[in-house]
Order: structure tokens, then C-alpha cells, then sequence
């Protein structure tokens, strides 16, 4: 008899599995990936204390202790539907029916592509995909390359690439448009770059950040910013070059960019073409929550966590009773963030099946500490209002599901 089915063996998940075995409970975990791990299988970078993040030891760490507290993890099984059946969910997966009373769905985070001409050829790739080609399955994706779209998640990779002596050639933008969004204005892009720019690792981003926080002064900087870019890691930055296709015939040979105003309006007559092999897409990420959908999940609307994610308490309950979430299906945000929402995750599921013994309620709080303090020290945050956001989801936590008077009709389905 299973008590907890953990799908997602990521950071979220292998840590909620930990907690929930150290609280006594018998634990599964389903990932579809080969190997656990999640994204962390394809992260490495330096924090601003000068430490490295390797995330492949960091699965590795997860997965060995997760195996000590007799986890059972099964990889290579996908799962394409969840529902509840009285007490119990069942889960179906690619191997058949699991059934247990409580479920923690830690999914994780997927890119948003940016659609543009030319970009199924081969050797274009979302900037993720690069990822995991080269740190994970060590595949060299070509020789010289331009990144179409400048987000965090840009600067991690395109570091990483530069590791494996990949040469990225430069970073534009994509052409303004309802698909591009905000990822298309440069002034947008600036502004959400700067409150990362304690991370860059050229000093011209750093010393102009404080400059560059001003509305005026950041107009102004984006009308004088450099043609030529500014270098990050030796590689030009072109906040004023738009992508318009991606060009070849049997695979990518270059892309057409033109030049654009402060606000990403193209500049006629300003085309030229750039040479390239690879071409990477960074749309951004947003959480990857279907599975929380077909459960028959409330969602909430939250522009800072990434957009639609299931409604969930601070200690990881959603409304329907028995499931839990944790990690990106929650929000984007770090590894380390994830991995500490799903010790909470676990310590919740302990809590409600009456497991952990009478110190479960101060593992549970530190835990839900532990996350709060993790996030303000995080070296990666993929939006800079993500607390705001957080908040706004306690709120609403409370406001439906905490104060007697204010009961909604969705109280605690399922
Ligand atoms: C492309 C990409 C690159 C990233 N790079 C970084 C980075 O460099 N640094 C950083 O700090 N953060 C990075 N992140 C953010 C990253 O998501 C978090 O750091 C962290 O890995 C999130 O942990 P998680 O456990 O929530 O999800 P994940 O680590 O994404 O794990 C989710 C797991 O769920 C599995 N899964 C999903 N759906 C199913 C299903 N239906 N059936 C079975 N299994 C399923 C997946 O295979 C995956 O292994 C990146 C995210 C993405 C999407």
C-alpha cells in the first residue's frame, strides 16, 4: 500500500519524497525524464559569494538519501491523468494505475516559445533545450550561435555554453509582437535584466544598474545604449537588434535582424544579416501545471509566479483534499527554492496523514521558514516581484479557505 505518489523527480519532488519517508510514510516517484533530477540535472553556475551551483551533485545528494529512506523512484513512466476516487487518487501513468490518498505534484516549469520564421529548421532550439544537450547529454550544439531573447535564464545557459566552449555570438532581441510580449520592448527587458544585475558579470551592467533604475535616466540609457551592445561574459548584448526570421535551407545558416527604437519599433532599411549555426529561443518560463488542471485544481492568475498555478496554501495544500504542490508548479523560481518547498510539501502530507510524531508541527515550521529566508537570499530570481506574488496567493489562501466567515463554495472540494 503506497501513502504518498510524488510526481516530478526535480528538486520539489525528491525532497518532498524525503521528507514524507522520513515522516514514516511510504513514498513512489514517477518522472518521465531517464534519470532524476529534474532541471537540476542541467544547472551550474557561480553565486555572487563565489560559490558553484552544481546541480548535477545536488541530485545526486537528493537521490542517494532519497534511496537511504527506502523511496521507490521510477523514471522513463509518464503521467497523463490524475483523479480523485473517494479517499484515494488514482494516477495514470504509462505503466498502469497507482493509487494512494495523497499526491504531491511537483512538475516543474516549461519555456514559452517565441514563434518566427524559419525557426523549424534544424539547429534552432529553446535556450532550455541547449541546456540539457550540453550539460546533461554532453552534445556539442554547434559552433558559433545567437540567442534571440535576453531573460535570467539567458545568462545562466549562455554562461554554461561558454563552459563547454560553445561560442554564442550575440543576444537580440525577438521582433515586438502579441507572441513576443514583453520579451520583444527593450526598455522591458532592461528593467526586468536590472534587478538581476548584482548577478552580471560585466561591471558596465553592474555600475549602470543604480543609473539605470531611474525612469528618466533609463529612457535615456536605452536611446544612447550602445549599437555594438554591451558585453556580458564577452558577448554582445543587443538590446536595440530585433530577430525578424531565422534563415537556411536545410538548417539554420544566420538570422535577419534590424535595428529598432526604444520602444522595438524596426527602423526601416536597417536589415543585415547575421551568421550562425545554432539559434536559441528564451521566451521565458511559465509553471507547468496541466496535471493540477485535470485534478479539477483552482487556479489563480498571478502574473508574478508566471501566470495560472493551482491554488495552494503556504504550507503546500491546494483545496482538493490530499493534494499537494510544490516547486515551479507553484511559481518560477530556483532550485534551491524548490527544493525547500518540497521538504515543506512532504512535512504538510506527514502532518495531515498523522505521521511525523509530535515534532512534525516544528518541522513543518521551519520549513515554511526555511523557504521565506531561502528566497530572499536567492542569487536567481526569474521575477523580481515573485514576493509580492507569494503574498498575493497567501491572501487569497486566506481569504477562501482560512476565515470561517468567508467561506467560498469551492471550499474544500474533492
Ligand atoms: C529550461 C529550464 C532551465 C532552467 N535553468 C535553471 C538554472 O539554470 N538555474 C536555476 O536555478 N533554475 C533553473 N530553472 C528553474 C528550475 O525549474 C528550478 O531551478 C527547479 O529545477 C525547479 O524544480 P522542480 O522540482 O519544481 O521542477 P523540475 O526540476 O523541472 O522537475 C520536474 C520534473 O517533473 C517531471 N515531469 C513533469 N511532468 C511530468 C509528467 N506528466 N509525468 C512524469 N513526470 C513529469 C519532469 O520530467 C521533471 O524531471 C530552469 C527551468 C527550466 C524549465
Amino acid at each position: 500500500m503506497i501513502d504518498v505518489i510524488v510526481i516530478g523527480a526535480g528538486p520539489a519532488g525528491l525532497a518532498g519524497a524525503i521528507a514524507c519517508a522520513s515522516s514514516g510514510l511510504k513514498v513512489i516517484v514517477i518522472d518521465e525524464f531517464i534519470k532524476p533530477g529534474g532541471r537540476l540535472l542541467g544547472q551550474l553556475h557561480q553565486e555572487p559569494s563565489g560559490e558553484w551551483w552544481n546541480g548535477i551533485k545536488e541530485s545526486d545528494r537528493l537521490h542517494q538519501e532519497a534511496i537511504r529512506k527506502s523511496v521507490n523512484i521510477h523514471c522513463s513512466v509518464s503521467v497523463f491523468n490524475i483523479e480523485k476516487d473517494d479517499d484515494f487518487w488514482n494516477v495514470h501513468t504509462s505503466i498502469g494505475t497507482l493509487t494512494a490518498p495523497f499526491v504531491l505534484l511537483a512538475t516543474g516549469a516549461a519555456e514559452y516559445p517565441i514563434p518566427l520564421p524559419g525557426w523549424t529548421l534544424p539547429g534552432v532550439m529553446s535556450i532550455g533545450a541547449a541546456q540539457v544537450m550540453t550539460n546533461v547529454h554532453r552534445v556539442q550544439i554547434g559552433k558559433k550561435g545567437i540567442i534571440i531573447g535576453a531573460n535570467i535564464l539567458t545568462f545562466a545557459i549562455l554562461n554554461e555554453l561558454q563552459l563547454a566552449d560553445i561560442h554564442v555570438d550575440r543576444i537580440v532581441l525577438p521582433e515586438k509582437s502579441p507572441l513576443s510580449g514583453k520579451a520583444g520592448e527593450p526598455e522591458e527587458v532592461m528593467k526586468s535584466l536590472l534587478s538581476a544585475a548584482h548577478l552580471a558579470p560585466s561591471p558596465l551592467l553592474r555600475m549602470g544598474s543604480q543609473f539605470m533604475k531611474n525612469n528618466w535616466l533609463r529612457k535615456k540609457g536605452m536611446k544612447f545604449f550602445p549599437k555594438s551592445g554591451v558585453k556580458v561574459n564577452g558577448t554582445p548584448l543587443l538590446l536595440r537588434k530585433a530577430a525578424l526570421e531565422i534563415i537556411g535551407t536545410e538548417k539554420v545558416e544566420g538570422v535577419r535582424v534590424a535595428d529598432t527604437d526604444v520602444n522595438g519599433t524596426i527602423i526601416p532599411g536597417t536589415e543585415t544579416v547575421n551568421e550562425a549555426d545554432f539559434v536559441c529561443i528564451a521566451g521565458g518560463l511559465y509553471p507547468l501545471a496541466e496535471l493540477a488542471a485535470v485534478s479539477g485544481c483552482p487556479f489563480q492568475y498571478i502574473p508574478e509566479l508566471g501566470g495560472h498555478v493551482p491554488h495552494h496554501s503556504e504550507t503546500m495544500e491546494t483545496p482538493l483534499t490530499g493534494l499537494f504542490v510544490a516547486g515551479n508548479i507553484t511559481g518560477i523560481e530556483s532550485g534551491k527554492i524548490a527544493m525547500a518547498q518540497g521538504t515543506t510539501a512532504g512535512y504538510s502530507i506527514a502532518k495531515h496523514a498523522g505521521k511525523g510524531g509530535p515534532a512534525i508541527d516544528e518541522h513543518l515550521t521551519q520549513a515554511v521558514q526555511n523557504v521565506r529566508l531561502i528566497r530572499k537570499q536567492s542569487a536567481i530570481q526569474f521575477n523580481p516581484d515573485i514576493e509580492r506574488g507569494r503574498r498575493k496567493m497567501s491572501e487569497l489562501w486566506e481569504n477562501l479557505y482560512e476565515k470561517p466567515a468567508n467561506l467560498h463554495p469551492i471550499q474544500k472540494l474533492g
